[in-house]
């Protein structure tokens, strides 16, 4: 059976913001106040369903390169570390700068 979190939500609940994780059978109806003190209970969206939004920095860490688009033909290197070009400019090899190491086609 799948776990699923929840979170103490109510107001003025003693344990409000905290977490507990309940197993429960898949078509079962989420719960609604928490099986232990009573207090009201929100069910936590499954981490691995969220899809976040990638940070510029977090696609840096993981060593991508992203291109914005900032005008017609040119590209601001937004996870551009130092030695890498800020802008690249589309049939301009120079400006490619630092990131031949980086990008494949
Ligand atoms: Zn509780």
């Amino acid at each position: 059976m799948p776990v699923y979190e929840y979170e103490h939500s109510g107001e003025g609940c003693p344990s409000r913001g905290k977490a507990f994780e309940v197993e429960q059978n898949i078509n079962a109806k989420s719960l609604s106040v928490c099986p232990s003190c009573g207090c009201p209970v929100r069910r936590l969206i499954p981490l691995v369903h969220v899809s976040t939004p990638v940070t510029d920095s977090k696609y840096k860490e993981m060593g991508f390169t992203k291109l914005v688009r900032r005008d017609e033909g040119v590209y601001e290197n937004v996870t551009g570390t130092d030695g890498q070009s800020k802008y690249v400019e589309r049939d301009k090899p120079e400006t490619l700068k630092g990131l031949t190491d980086n990008i494949a086609d």
